[in-house]
């Protein structure tokens, strides 16, 4: 038997939960695919990116901090990962490498399908200006939301968002300085969503005990959406539960995007439930 490889390339990768899901898929269809992990420095990335020209593997996912370089070194981008200008997913066309931005799709049908939430004519904040930011930005933007903002703590990266992004929506995508206080509070209260991009409340980062918006700014009402999978439950999170919010975490977005990767590798239906299992039981819940 001859085995051929996915894998996934990121600095860390070690305590990723792709390999457990994306392995349970390929052995729930019978697939002699093995999934790797390739922990992967920056200078690294092109010799990486020129082994999978190899005909043994299928394609990769690509994580922090890759997405943005990656997309400058494949052959070929398709539009929504040219657009967001990141690839979270490297697909194979013989020897050449395409990029594609699966987090866009996993984002949307997290939020449709886990929080029942339609985006269209609906007013969004968006926290962060990241490569995850962008994703979900032109997610809201081709789901017709009315209203995106945009606060970040560098502002010139919520700018650049801004403009590369706003063309490919109908509705007002808008940035500002973060305010603080009263006036956060005073400039959040019309939203009915609220997604953390940051990677404020990451486990095992130096933030990891931290949220972008204090508590008491969070608008009654709204969905807060941590798009961080690991913890489940984000200071944010736990902060917008008090607050009496609907809230969604990050791991059916993650599981989705991987998802949508294994069906562009594989061209079958991926098996949802077995690697939404998969992926619960590796963050340790039945
Ligand atoms: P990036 O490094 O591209 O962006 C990080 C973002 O966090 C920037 O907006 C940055 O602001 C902000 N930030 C970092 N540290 C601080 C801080 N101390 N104070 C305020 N803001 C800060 O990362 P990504 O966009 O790729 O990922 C962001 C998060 O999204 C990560 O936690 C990641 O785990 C999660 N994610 C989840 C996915 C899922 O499927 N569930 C998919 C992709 C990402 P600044 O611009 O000022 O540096």
């Amino acid at each position: 038997m001859r085995w051929r490889h996915a894998v996934l390339l990121g600095h860390p990768v070690a305590h990723s939960i792709s390999p457990r899901f994306q392995q349970a898929a390929f052995d729930h269809l019978g697939l002699d695919v093995r999934y790797e992990a390739w922990e992967t420095r920056e200078a690294d990335l092109p010799q990486r990116l020129a082994t999978l020209r190899g005909d043994s593997f299928i394609g990769a996912n690509v994580t922090v901090p890759h997405k943005q370089r990656a997309l400058v070194l494949v052959d070929v981008a398709q539009d929504a990962a040219r657009v967001v200008g990141a690839t979270n997913c490297l697909l194979k066309q013989g020897e050449e490498l395409i990029a594609a931005n699966t987090d866009v799709d996993g984002f949307r049908r997290s939020l449709r399908e886990d929080a029942h939430f339609d985006a269209r004519g609906r007013r969004a904040v968006v926290f962060g200006a990241g490569g995850a930011a962008r994703a979900v930005v032109f997610a809201l933007l081709q789901d017709s939301a009315a209203e995106v903002l945009v606060l970040n703590r560098s502002p010139e990266r919520a700018a650049s968002l801004v403009t590369e992004l706003a063309p490919h929506g109908t509705g007002e995508l808008w940035w500002q300085p973060q305010p603080s206080g009263d006036e956060l509070e005073w400039l959040l209260r019309r939203f009915e969503l609220v997604i953390n991009c940051t990677s404020l409340g990451l486990a095992g980062s130096p933030q990891a005990g931290t949220a972008p918006v204090p508590e008491p700014a969070l608008p009654r009402g709204a969905l807060v959406v941590d798009i961080i999978a690991n913890p489940l439950l984000t200071p944010l999170l736990r902060a917008a539960r008090r607050r009496g919010c609907a809230t969604l975490g990050g791991l059916s977005m993650l599981v989705y995007q991987g998802a949508a990767a294994f069906e562009l590798w594989t061209g079958l239906p991926a098996p949802l439930g077995v690697m939404m299992d998969a992926a619960r039981a590796a963050m340790g819940l039945r």
